[in-house]
C-alpha cells in the first residue's frame, strides 16, 4: 500500500469506520491459508505440505513436525499483514503466524512467495523473519498443589520463609515460572545500600523491613526456581485435602496479579500472554500482616535492579543497585534505547476540545543501533485505542501492549539491519483529559474552589505525562513535525517553529466533513526535543515579538489575567538576556509564554514554550488562600515563576538528567537561575533573604533524603522534595560558586551546557566539568552535599593573641562527625571596621590565621547563614 492510500485509509477509519474490500486474489490466499490451518490442526503433515511447491515440501514437513511433535502445538492462526502484493517479482504475502496449544503460543512472521498450481495458489517460497517468540497462557492454580513443610526464597537482600504452606504450581509442564504460596510465613528485606536503609527507617521506623506474610505470588525464570526456591515436602505424604477456601484464595491472587508482571496483551489473540522471565528476573507480590500488600521486583536489565514497592497506592519504597562484594560488577545487557534510535516523528492530530478527544497518526522513524532490530518499544497511553499499525510499506504490523506500564511493542515483519532506518505508523484515537504535569514543573498550590469554575479557563495542555503519542520509552532526543487540527477560536502552540498554517478545505486531505473550516497549524523542530507537547486554548491575542529579536517571543494571556496584569514581555526579554550571558545561547527556535488562571499554581516548561498557572486572587467564589510557607513559594516576586520556568529551557529541556537521581539538574539549576535573576534585579539584600529561606528549608527537610534521591523524596514528603531537590541543590550551587570563584563557576556552567545539551546527563558529568573548570577535586564536596541527607556539624573556635601592636586571630574549624567541604564566611570587628573572610573548609579539622590591626571583636561564623547545618562557636 502506498502512503497516499494509507492516509485515505486513516480518513476512512476515523470518519466512517473500516471498509475492507477483498480481491479475488486475496480470497484465493485465504482459501490456501485455510487449507494449511486445517491440515496443521488435524496433524496431517501430508495435507499440510501439499500447499507448498514440491521443492520445499521436505523442509516444510520438518518444520511442521517440530511444531507438532517437539513443541506440541495443536493449532495455527494466520493474520495477513498485507494484501497479496503483485509486482515483477511475482506474488508476495506477509503473514503473522501464531501457533498455539492450551498453555503456549509461538509467533513467527512469514514472507511468502506465491505460485500457481492446478489446485490453486501454492506457497513457492517461505522466509521466516526474526526469532521465534514463545509466549505462555499461564494459569494458576493448575493441576499440581502441595501441602509442604517449608518454602524458602532467597534473593538479593530479601528472604521469605513459609512453614506448613500450600504451594500452587503453574500449568506449564516441565517449566516452573510461577508459584502461589499460602500459609504462615515471614519475610525480611535488608537493603545493602545505606541511603535505602535510611529511607526504610523514615517510612517504617526500622532500617530492616520484617513482617509476617500470609500469601505470596511469585514469578521467576526456571533457573531462578532451581537455584533460589527451596521447597521441603511434608514429612509424610499430605493426607490433607485442599480446602475450597484456599483454592478460591489462590485463584483470586492469580486474577489480581497476573497482569502486573511479564505479560502482554497482543493484537492477534486479544488475551494476555506471558513471557518467560530471564536469568535473575523475578517479581514477587505478597501480603504482610502489618504493612499490607508489597512487591519485590528484580530487573537485571535496568539501571537499578532492586525495586521494593508498596501497593495501594503504588509507591516505590526502595530502588537501587545492590552493593556486591568485589566492587561493581559490569552488567552486560542492551536496553531498548541502545538497540534503536528514534530519529523523528511526523504526527497528524485532530483535537476536539469539547470532548477532549484525539485522533492521531504518528509516523516514527527509527534506526537500528546494534544488530537486527525486531521491534520498537514505546510509552503510550493505555487509554487510547490503537486502530492500526503499519510499516513504511503499508503492511500491517503485529503489536503487544503492557497496559500496566503503558508500554507498546511493535514488531517488524523483517528485522531492521544495523545502521538501517525503518518507520512505523500508528493510527490511534480516544478521549484523553489533559493530565497533571510531573516533570519540568514548578509545583504549586491547589485551590478546590477554583477547580469548580475551571471550565471558564478553557485551555488544554498535553505534554510528557499525557503519553498522547507513541513516545520513546527510554531517553532519546529526536526531531518532529506535528500538524494539529483544532476548532476555530482557539490558539494552538507546539514545540518547534510554526512552518505552516491554514484552514481545512473541502476536497483536500479531509478527515471528515465536519472538520472543513477548522484551522490547522504545523510545527517543526530544528532543535531536538525529548518529548512533544502542545497547548490548545482560548487565549487573548498574543503580545508579540516586535523587531527581529532572537528568539522570537510570544506571550499568550487568558482574558481574565489580562484584566489584572500587564504583559510580562519585557520581563521575559530581560530574563532571556541574563540567562544567555550566564549559561549560553537560548537553545530552542522560539519562546511562547502562556499565562493562565488555573486551580493549581505553578508552571510547566516543555521545549520552546512555558505555561504559567496562577490561582485567581479574587473570584466570585471568594478569595483563594495561598500558603506562603511552601518551600518554593516566592510569591512576593512575580518574576520568580517565569524566571524558574524559562530556566528549564536550558536546564531540564536542553540539558536533562538521565534518571530521577539527576532531577536536580533540572530543578536545582532552574532554582539557581531564578535566584540569580532576582539577585540581579533586586540586589544582594533581597537575594540574601531568598537564600536564607532556601537554607532554612534545607535544614528543616534534609533528613528526608539526599539531593540524588530526586523525585523519590516526594513520596514521603512533598515539601521535602522541593526543599531538597530545588532549594538545597540551589544552596549547594551557591557554595560551589563561593568555593571555586564566580569566574570558574560560570565558565563551568557554560561549558557544561555547551557539551551536554541534547543529551541525557548524569550528575557525575556535572562534577567532572566543574572540576575541569576549577582545577579542583570536587568529589568530596559533592559526595557529602548531594549523596547524603546529613548536614554539617561544625565547631568554630577562635583565639586572639596580641603581637606587639598587632593582633593574631586564630580560627579552628572542626567537624566531629563528617568532613563536609564548604566555604565558611567568618566576620569580626576591628575597631569600627567589619572584616569578612571566606574560609575554605576542606578537612575535618582546619586552622586559619589572620593578622589584625585592632583587637578582633564580635567574631561570627556563618553570619549570613548561607551554609546549612549546625554551627557551634
Ligand atoms: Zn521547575
Amino acid at each position: 500500500m502506498k502512503r497516499a492510500s494509507v492516509l485515505a485509509l486513516f480518513a476512512a477509519l476515523v470518519s466512517a469506520g473500516l471498509a475492507q474490500t477483498t480481491s479475488p486474489l486475496d480470497k484465493e490466499a485465504d482459501a490456501l491459508l485455510g487449507r494449511i490451518r486445517d491440515a496443521f490442526q488435524a496433524g496431517d503433515r501430508e495435507a499440510y505440505v501439499a500447499s507448498f511447491s514440491p521443492e520445499i515440501r521436505d523442509r516444510e514437513w520438518e518444520m511442521a513436525s517440530s511444531f507438532l511433535s517437539l513443541w506440541k502445538m495443536t493449532g495455527v492462526k494466520f493474520h495477513k499483514a498485507s494484501r497479496v502484493l503483485e509486482d515483477q517479482e511475482g506474488l508476495t504475502l506477509y503473514l503473522q503466524v501464531l501457533y498455539e496449544n492450551p498453555t503456549a503460543a509461538m509467533l513467527e512472521t512469514w514472507q511468502l512467495g506465491l505460485g500457481r498450481a492446478a489446485s490453486g495458489l501454492v506457497i513457492a517460497s517461505k522466509k521466516v523473519a526474526g526469532n521465534i517468540t514463545t509466549l505462555y497462557k499461564l494459569d494458576m492454580p493448575a493441576g499440581r498443589v502441595e501441602k509442604v513443610r517449608r518454602v524458602a526464597v532467597r534473593h538479593e537482600d530479601i528472604d521469605f520463609e513459609f512453614n506448613d504452606a500450600w504451594v500452587f504450581y503453574d500449568n506449564v509442564s516441565e517449566l516452573e515460572t510461577g508459584l502461589i504460596v499460602l500459609g504462615s510465613g515471614r519475610m525480611r528485606f535488608a537493603p545493602s545500600s545505606a541511603v535505602e536503609r535510611h529511607q526504610l527507617s523514615l517510612r517504617y521506623k526500622a532500617e530492616v523491613f520484617e513482617d509476617r506474610v500470609e500469601s505470596a505470588y511469585l514469578r521467576f525464570s526456571p533457573s531462578f526456581f532451581d537455584s533460589r526456591v527451596k521447597i521441603e515436602p511434608a514429612a509424610s505424604p499430605s493426607p490433607a485435602a485442599l480446602p475450597e477456601a484456599e483454592l478460591k484464595r489462590a485463584q483470586a491472587l492469580f486474577r489480581k496479579y497476573y497482569a502486573s508482571s511479564f505479560t502482554v496483551e497482543n493484537s492477534l489473540t486479544g488475551g494476555l500472554l506471558s513471557f518467560l522471565p530471564q536469568g535473575d528476573q523475578a517479581a514477587f507480590e505478597f501480603k504482610t500482616a502489618g504493612h499490607g500488600e508489597l512487591a519485590y521486583i528484580y530487573s537485571p536489565f535496568s539501571d537499578e535492579e532492586v525495586h521494593f514497592l508498596q501497593r495501594k497506592p503504588n509507591e516505590i519504597v526502595s530502588l537501587y543497585s545492590p552493593e556486591r562484594a568485589g566492587g561493581p560488577e559490569k552488567r552486560m545487557f542492551v536496553s531498548f534505547s541502545q538497540k534503536s534510535d528514534i530519529l523523528r516523528y511526523e504526527i497528524d492530530l485532530d483535537f476536539e476540545p469539547n470532548r477532549t478527544y484525539l485522533s492521531g497518526r504518528a509516523k516514527v522513524e527509527a534506526s537500528s543501533q546494534v544488530g537486527p532490530l525486531d521491534s520498537l518499544q514505546f510509552s503510550f497511553n493505555a487509554g487510547l485505542e490503537i486502530v492500526r499499525i503499519y510499516d513504511q510499506e503499508g503492511r500491517e504490523l503485529f503489536y503487544t501492549q503492557d497496559r500496566e506500564r503503558q508500554l507498546l511493542y511493535v514488531y517488524f515483519l523483517r528485522p531492521v539491519e544495523k545502521g538501517q532506518t525503518a518507520a512505523v505508523e500508528v493510527f490511534y484515537r480516544g478521549p484523553l483529559e489533559p493530565p497533571v504535569q510531573t516533570t519540568d514543573v514548578l509545583p504549586g498550590q491547589y485551590s478546590e474552589t477554583i477547580s469548580l469554575i475551571l471550565p471558564k479557563y478553557e485551555s488544554y495542555l498535553y505534554s510528557q505525562s499525557a503519553l498522547w503519542y507513541p513516545a520513546p520509552s527510554e531517553d532519546e532526543f529526536f526531531q518532529a513535525r506535528v500538524r494539529l487540527i483544532f476548532p476555530p477560536g482557539y490558539v494552538c502552540v507546539a514545540n518547534g517553529e510554526l512552518v505552516e498554517e491554514g484552514t481545512i478545505e473541502a476536497g483536500r486531505r479531509v478527515l471528515s466533513l465536519e472538520k472543513v473550516g477548522n484551522p490547522f497549524r504545523v510545527f517543526a523542530t530544528r532543535i531536538p526535543v525529548k518529548y512533544l507537547s502542545f497547548m490548545v486554548g482560548k487565549f487573548d491575542k498574543n503580545y508579540g515579538g516586535n523587531g527581529p529579536q532572537r528568539p522570537p517571543l510570544q506571550v499568550f494571556v487568558s482574558e481574565d489575567i489580562r484584566l489584572q496584569r500587564k504583559s510580562i514581555l519585557d520581563e521575559v526579554r530581560a530574563i532571556l538576556g541574563a540567562y544567555e550571558g550566564w549559561f549560553g545561547p537560548y537553545p530552542f527556535e522560539k519562546l511562547a509564554v502562556f499565562q493562565r488562571f488555573w486551580p493549581t499554581s505553578g508552571g510547566h516548561s516543555p521545549a520552546s514554550f512555558v505555561v504559567l498557572n496562577e490561582i485567581p486572587k479574587n473570584t466570585e467564589l471568594g478569595t483563594s488562600v495561598v500558603n506562603p510557607d511552601s518551600p518554593v513559594d516566592l510569591s512576593r516576586f512575580r518574576e520568580y515563576p517565569v524566571a524558574h520556568e524559562i530556566a528549564h529551557q536550558w536546564w531540564g529541556q536542553a540539558v536533562t538528567g538521565s534518571s530521577y537521581r539527576d532531577q536536580w539538574l533540572s530543578e536545582g539549576l532552574a532554582q539557581f537561575a531564578a535566584a540569580e535573576y532576582l539577585r540581579l534585579k533586586f540586589g544582594e539584600r533581597t537575594f540574601g533573604n531568598i537564600l536564607r529561606k532556601f537554607v532554612q528549608w534545607t535544614e528543616k527537610k534534609s533528613v528526608f533524603g539526599p539531593v540524588t534521591l530526586g523525585t523519590r523524596i516526594s513520596l514521603l514528603d512533598f515539601e521535602a522534595y522541593q526543599a531538597v531537590v530545588y532549594n538545597k541543590a540551589c544552596v549547594v550551587l551557591y557554595m560551589l560558586r563561593d568555593l571555586i570563584g564566580p569566574e570558574a563557576f560560570f565558565r563551568g556552567l557554560r561549558r557544561f551546557f555547551e557539551t551536554q545539551a541534547f543529551k541525557f546527563v548524569r550528575t557525575s558529568a556535572f562534577v567532572r566539568t566543574m572540576e575541569e573548570a576549577s582545577g579542583r577535586d570536587l568529589g568530596p564536596f559533592f559526595r557529602e552535599w548531594f549523596d547524603s541527607h546529613l548536614l554539617p556539624e561544625v565547631q568554630v573556635r577562635h583565639e586572639v593573641e596580641k603581637n606587639g601592636d598587632a593582633f593574631t586571630l586564630r580560627v579552628k574549624v572542626h567537624q566531629p562527625k563528617t568532613a563536609f567541604v564548604f566555604p565558611l564566611v567568618v566576620s569580626w570587628q576591628e575597631g569600627r571596621k567589619t572584616v569578612r573572610q571566606t574560609l575554605d573548609v576542606d578537612a575535618r579539622t582546619k586552622d586559619f590565621i589572620f593578622e589584625a590591626s585592632a583587637r578582633p571583636a564580635k567574631f561570627k561564623a556563618n553570619p549570613d547563614k548561607f551554609v546549612p547545618g549546625l554551627f557551634f562557636n
